[in-house]
């Protein structure tokens, strides 16, 4: 399996208007991805995401060029199906050597940002090939299913404390037990967000389980003051309260709460990871393995969660293909228990892929086709590739 092409594509898709919302980032009006796709000699293909912003929209001109002018030179001629050799060779580089010899990490300058989320679309690619190659899915790979079904949780809860509640009951409608709602500095203050919560949980009773998510916008003060205003609310979790760039303050606000903390999407490698856990800041870790290092690194993350007796909620908001590694890595872990189901308008989701991926009563079933268990929709790559 000697991989013969390593190329990415940036997919820019406008969301539909009534399907589009508004949040600290924004109004979405489309949903951008890199596509990673690893071709072998033989003719096998592989597919993955590579993301350069958390958010839904971004400009991947960048990641797209490190796929391809920096990657690809690094993989062209090497086996495909040693995944751990070639993700040391991305990460050491020149280097890469040493690190083979020796046993440790002689990493390249750009050992976090957007070429460590540039490796993490390559790994994914390469899991869905071996894969495929098995006729084995992923989670297969990685240990098997450690249950047949998981419960998801409709991940969305952007309107304002008047409309959140309804907002919330229409995925409650569709079966979800459990959903999120967005929070921070898109509500202005404090006491919006508060209120914002308070509603949502009177709306939907107590047996619904509330996660909220600030996108690191509050200030650690604020953070607190948000807890303290929403202690009694029975949060499952309150996600990203500070910028991820402040690991003691989120700390400090885990400190002055009995509300878990939720915090992973935004980092990069098991190393900064390991901070989080060092500071005691994070009661869920939540790796995106289209950010962190691929599915190879997002595991390691996984052992880290299993080990600290944290929870293990992977990131899941972005196309198909991330979407089912993250699937594919909770559904092997012991220490997850929840999916995220995104609710907002998603044609990454659903129209990239000729799957239907569906939640029926809130539940996903454990994977059971080969690789990432997705085949490539090419007339929509071809009419959204920029
Ligand atoms: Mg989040």
């Amino acid at each position: 399996m000697t991989i013969a092409k390593v190329e990415a594509y940036w997919l820019r898709c406008p969301i539909p208007q009534p399907k589009q919302h508004r949040s600290d980032y924004g109004l979405l009006t489309d949903f951008d991805m890199t596509l990673v796709v690893v071709t072998t000699e033989d003719g096998q293909r592989g597919f993955g995401e590579a993301k350069a912003a958390v958010g839904s929209s971004g400009v991947c001109a960048s990641i797209v060029t490190c796929v391809e002018h920096e990657l690809a030179p690094i993989l062209v001629g090497r086996d495909a199906r040693n995944i751990n050799e070639l993700w040391e060779r991305m990460y050491n580089g020149v280097r890469d050597h040493y690190a083979l010899a020796r046993g440790r990490v002689f990493p390249i300058l750009g050992n976090r940002g957007l070429t460590v989320a540039a490796m993490s679309g390559v790994d994914m690619a390469l899991w869905d090939l071996l894969g495929k190659s098995l006729d084995a899915p992923v989670v297969q790979l990685l240990g098997g299913a450690m249950r047949p079904s998981m419960p998801a949780y409709a991940s969305g809860g952007w309107a304002d404390a008047d409309g959140i509640g309804e907002q919330l009951q229409s995925y409650v409608n569709k079966g979800f037990r459990a959903v999120k709602m967005r929070v921070g500095v898109m509500d202005e203050t404090v006491a919006n967000s508060v209120a914002r919560v308070r509603a949502a949980r009177e709306a939907l009773g107590p047996d619904i389980k509330i996660m909220t998510d600030a996108h690191g916008t509050f200030s650690v003060p604020e953070a607190k003051q948000f807890c303290r205003g929403v202690e009694d609310c029975s949060l499952y979790w309150f996600e990203e309260p500070i910028s991820p760039d402040n690991k003691r303050g989120t700390a400090e606000v885990r400190a002055s709460t009995s509300i878990p903390i939720a915090a992973g999407e935004s980092e990069f490698t098991r190393f900064n990871v390991r901070e989080l856990i060092d500071h005691r800041a994070v009661d869920v870790l939540q790796p995106d393995a289209a950010i962190i290092g691929g599915i190879s690194e997002a595991r390691r993350v996984a052992a880290l969660a299993a080990t600290y007796q944290l929870e293990l909620a992977p990131h899941c908001w972005g196309s198909a293909f991330s979407f089912m590694a993250g699937v594919s890595l909770a559904f092997a872990s012991p220490a997850a228990v929840i999916i995220e189901f995104s609710s907002g308008g998603n044609p990454m989701m659903y129209d990239l892929v000729h799957e239907n991926i569906v939640a029926p009563d809130g539940q996903l079933l454990a994977p059971n086709k080969p690789g990432l268990g997705l085949s490539l929709n090419w007339d929509f790559v071809n009419e959204y590739k920029q």
